[in-house]
């Protein structure tokens, strides 16, 4: 058993320390936002993801799941601390360090012990050094010196199955400079020894960023593909199918789209491209990633508005609106884009989430044509048009019969290619998927 502090209790930091408190360690949970900390202390999950509750329930039950706001209560023993702070683009495209960088000092300005110091955030190559530099500026301030050590361990959860990916690791990357914090990673990660992978700190912090950048040119390429298909006539469904089976290329991360979002796909290539710049390395490739995407996301856009000749004083139902299902999170969602352009154009939309509705009530606050909505029931009811932009499970079950009864015309246009199975068409539906022709029925398996 460790006594553990995690500095940033967001989708990382709390899906980490409620995780490491249910494998037996002592873990306090940190944030800036007493709101939240105050939530958690009474169990209350300040987002959406799958099993955190019952982890988070379990680890206040056994007493070894804390929350604190005060970084002096929160460091008392500890002699491991994660951060997990966000690292969003600055104007110029870089990663922003500041959230990093002054939790560290702060860090240092109340740590009492020895302690290795471990960045879950994604960061650029050097920032374990700046971290390093931060801390002892502190502790120079301070008169005194504490041994202490940075270790590089980037965060690979995928939000929606964050609990899972903890409890089942792919790989868990160490960047490590001494025999001394490797032994320590090593005995925090016991129980996962099978999955540790050592590197350098650089290699480590970089190879987050690579995980990323290969995860968005798959989805951009499907993308790409997915366009040329409509143009072309051919279908994205029977390619992605193909290159499935292809075992040097593997079935994930090919499903077309109508662009990637989410917290850090779109900011991480945007870093790569500054990383590339300031490096004097060729950003071209991150550049046409981040192009390609907006492109996508603009084409569907148009595509809708063509359908109609112009979407003004049209009702259009939007089925989903996180970046991918099973999250609330909404940062980067392509939705959020194209509910703005719907909306400046002088639609009026019906939305619906099973998640982030609240979240999106927030963000478009002041609109007066947008509706929230309880059901895609309700959302359907009236509209001309649905928009599915996010496939949650949900949408699966519907009974288009009914659902087509209770709506202004029957159209679907289908972001994700939900429904390649037919059931809309069946229910007598016009479905406009992406990347393949509208009457087409198969679904490949
Ligand atoms: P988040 O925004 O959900 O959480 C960050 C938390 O840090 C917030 O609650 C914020 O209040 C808190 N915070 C900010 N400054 C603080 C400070 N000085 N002291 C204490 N708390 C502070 O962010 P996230 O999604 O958990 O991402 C964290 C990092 O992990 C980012 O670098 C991200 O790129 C990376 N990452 C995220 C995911 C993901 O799926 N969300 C996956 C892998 C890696």
């Amino acid at each position: 058993m460790n006594q553990i502090t995690v500095i940033g209790t967001g989708y990382v930091g709390l899906v980490t320390g409620a995780s490491l408190a249910d494998l037996g360690h002592q873990v306090v949970c940190l944030d800036v936002d007493t709101d939240k900390i105050q939530k958690l202390r009474e169990g209350t999950i300040p987002f959406f993801e799958p099993g955190l509750e019952e982890l988070v329930d379990g680890g206040l039950e056994s007493g070894r799941l804390h929350f604190e706001s005060s970084y002096s209560a929160a460091l008392k023993g500890a002699s491991y601390c994660f951060l997990a702070l966000p690292t969003p683009s600055s104007d110029d495209d870089h990663c922003d360090l500041h959230f990093v960088l002054s939790a560290a000092r702060h860090l240092a300005s109340e740590m009492q012990q020895e302690m290795i110091i471990i960045n879950k955030s994604t960061v650029p190559v050097g920032t374990a050094k700046l971290v390093a530099e931060a801390i002892s500026e502190e502790l120079e301030k301070r008169g005194i010196t504490i041994p202490f050590e940075v270790v590089s361990n980037p965060e690979f959860l995928r939000e929606g199955s964050a609990v899972r990916d903890f409890k089942e690791p792919k790989r868990i990357l160490l960047g490590v400079e001494s025999e001394n914090a490797e032994k320590k990673m090593r005995e925090l990660y016991a129980p996962f020894s099978d999955k540790i992978v050592v590197s350098d700190i650089a290699s480590a912090e970089l190879a987050k960023y690579a995980a990323n950048a290969m995860l968005a040119i798959r989805l951009t390429m499907m993308n790409t593909f997915s366009g040329l298909c409509e143009k072309l006539g051919a279908d994205i469904e029977a390619i992605r199918t193909v290159l499935g089976k292809d075992p040097r290329i593997g079935s994930q991360y090919l499903k077309a789209g109508v662009g990637f979002g989410g917290s850090c796909l779109p900011k991480d290539v945007r870093a790569l491209k500054a990383i590339c710049l300031d490096a004097g390395q060729n950003p071209g490739i991150f550049e046409e990633i981040l192009k390609v995407n907006e492109e996508g996301q603009i084409a569907f856009f148009e595509k809708i508005s063509e359908f109609f000749d112009g979407v003004e004083s049209r009702t259009l139902a939007i089925w989903g609106l996180s970046f991918k299902p099973d999250t609330d999170d909404l940062r980067e969602a392509p939705s959020l884009t194209l509910c703005r352009r719907l909306l400046d154009a002088g639609a009026r939309l019906r939305v619906f989430d099973p998640a982030s509705l609240e979240k999106a009530k927030a963000f478009f606050k002041k609109e007066d044509l947008i509706d929230f909505c309880d059901s895609e029931i309700e959302a359907a009811t009236g509209s001309d048009a649905i928009v599915l932009m996010t496939e949650w499970k949900r949408f699966s079950y519907l009974d288009f019969a009914s659902l087509g009864a209770l709506m202004h015309s029957k159209i679907l246009f289908d972001g994700r290619n939900q429904f390649i199975n037919g059931a809309p068409l069946e229910a007598g539906f016009e479905y406009v998927p992406i990347g393949r022709p509208s009457k087409r029925q198969v679904a490949y398996s």
